[in-house]
């Protein structure tokens, strides 16, 4: 983050609202671009629950705070509405029936019905160990590989992020799964080439990043960061509550 900011005033624009931070010190407005920062909406369905579960509900709001926290001045996200819903699946068998394109029978019967237009819907439940491993699946994140510029066609279907209740514990999960969301892919399916442009340049680079598995993910590159931004201004308009443009100093970097 760079500059100072001062002042916000919020206007409606279209059907955005968009919150204008302006520099009263420097009204030379055509040497400061500013930065445009997504206000995207996120819904939680507690799949499985049918009675409010405290504990579960304090660790949603802190891994959005989280989520917050790792994507600060770029992509910012706003905790909408929870849900609790009686419908219960495994996540594996999901993830299995995805894979298998035969996502129509639990996912038409559970999450069709429920899930909401207009927010990144995050939908949570159990998991289990593979058979012989300690490792269970804790989310994963549908989307397309092509034509990313139909995902609003295509709304509410890509608007999925799959996570186990125990992968609210870690935190990185929902992290992880927001930046599959946002375009990223993980380091080891990139090339040498594309890893140095986004910003990966040895290997403490890519254990540390988000996007890699295991316990030491704990950042995400400024390249990393700026191409989210883009995808979900170019991509997931429809997803947003509004646009918060932010005056920087452009000397000040
Ligand atoms: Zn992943």
């Amino acid at each position: 983050m760079k500059g100072v900011y001062k002042y916000v005033v919020a206007v409606i624009w279209s059907n955005f609202m968009v919150s204008q931070v302006v520099n009263l010190n420097d009204y030379s407005q055509e040497s400061r671009t500013p930065m445009e920062i997504p206000v995207m909406k996120i819904n939680v369905f507690m799949m499985g629950q049918t009675e409010v579960n405290p504990e579960i509900t304090v660790l949603i709001n802190d891994n959005i705070k989280f989520l917050n926290e790792e994507f600060e001045g770029y992509v910012e996200f706003e905790f909408d509405e929870l849900f609790m819903d009686y419908g219960q699946a495994y996540l594996p068998d999901l993830y299995e029936e995805y894979m298998k394109h035969e996502e129509t029978a639990t996912i038409n019967a559970l999450i069709k019905p429920i899930e909401k237009k207009g927010a990144i819907n995050v939908f949570l439940f159990d998991t289990y160990a593979q058979e012989g491993t300690d490792r269970a699946l804790m989310g994963f994140t549908p989307r397309l590989r092509t034509r990313e510029n139909e995902y609003a066609l295509n709304s509410p279907n890509f608007d999925r992020i799959y996570m186990a209740y125990d992968g609210l514990y870690s935190k990185s999960t929902l992290v992880h799964e927001m930046g599959h969301f946002l375009g990223l892919h993980h380091p080891w399916e990139m090339l040498g080439s594309q890893k140095l442009a986004f910003g990966m340049r040895t290997s403490a680079d890519e254990s540390l990043n988000h996007m890699s598995y295991g316990v030491n993910a704990s950042q995400f590159t400024r390249q990393q960061l700026e191409a989210m931004q883009r995808h979900a201004l170019k991509y997931r308009k429809y997803l947003m509550d509004r646009v918060v443009k932010v005056y920087a100093h452009s000397s000040s970097d």
